[in-house]
């Protein structure tokens, strides 16, 4: 069995009292969730004091991004895996695709970020997905494939047991369209038919593969039902406790 993974982007939203207020409605609730895994990843400027107010609760704490160099270097601006280790964090998001559009990032780079995290004991949350034109014109298999392959070249069975993959169809991020259960599955077998071709059956029965696309608390029981989705990745329905924890709810069934 899958442990189920739920875990909140707060991308560059909130200022610091409301990030401490949000972090701490849910660090109070989050007990009721039992087996479900809940990761927060704020803006890295308050990863400290959302820390703080997660205090001893089971919610872990994620960053957004990070540089693929581990130890110090003079990369002005940039954040390190080893800072994110040193400030408490237990995930990092790799390859957004507001990163992978927006910062032009490609798979090689999300690559080597994976490579560093996972050197220095994080547990990346590595996105792919593709964009609507790329669905219309039928490419969505080789798009996702394709990420999937050059954001994991290289990496050992072992070292691909200890992430989690997102698959976040582009057009459903903060659109409010979010993908149909069925167009969800029918992503998340591919991937898991991919973790076994690569790798080996183990993995693919043990890597979680979260949704994420305009997640809300009404529409995550049916998506969090479909055999291969194992959690949510949630932007814009994680800024506030009770769409939040309504996502956590449907994860507990
Ligand atoms: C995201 O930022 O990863 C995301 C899925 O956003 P939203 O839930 O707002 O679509």
């Amino acid at each position: 069995m899958r442990r189920p993974f739920v875990a909140g982007n707060w991308k560059m939203n909130l200022n610091r009292a409301q990030a401490v207020e949000l972090a701490a409605g849910l660090a109070a609730k989050a007990g009721d969730y039992g087996h479900v895994e809940i990761g927060v990843c704020p803006p890295s400027i308050y990863l400290e004091a959302v820390r703080q107010a997660l205090g001893s609760s089971s919610i872990g704490l994620g960053a957004q991004n990070c540089h693929q160099e581990v130890p110090k270097k003079a990369f002005t601006g940039e954040v390190s895996p080893a800072m994110l280790v040193d400030i408490g964090c237990k995930y990092v998001i790799l390859g957004h695709s507001e990163r992978r559009h927006t910062f032009q990032e490609s798979s090689q780079d999300v690559n080597q970020k994976l490579l560093a995290a996972l050197a220095i004991g994080l547990t990346p949350i590595v996105c792919v997905g593709e964009l609507l034109e790329e669905r219309k014109a039928g490419k969505t298999k080789a798009v996702v494939q394709e990420q999937f392959d050059g954001s994991l070249a290289g990496l050992t069975a072992d070292q691909v047991g200890k992430i989690v993959i997102a698959y976040e169809p582009v057009w459903a991020i903060g659109t409010g369209v979010v993908a149909t259960p069925e167009q969800a599955e029918e992503v998340h077998a591919d991937l898991r038919r991919l973790l076994e071709s690569r790798y080996n059956p183990a993995v693919a029965a043990s890597v979680r593969i979260q949704y994420g696309g305009s997640v809300t608390a009404e529409n995550a029981k049916t998506l969090l039902s479909q055999p291969n989705i194992d959690g949510a990745l949630v932007g814009g329905a994680a800024l506030k406790v009770d769409s939040f924890l309504g996502i956590l709810a449907a994860a507990k069934k």
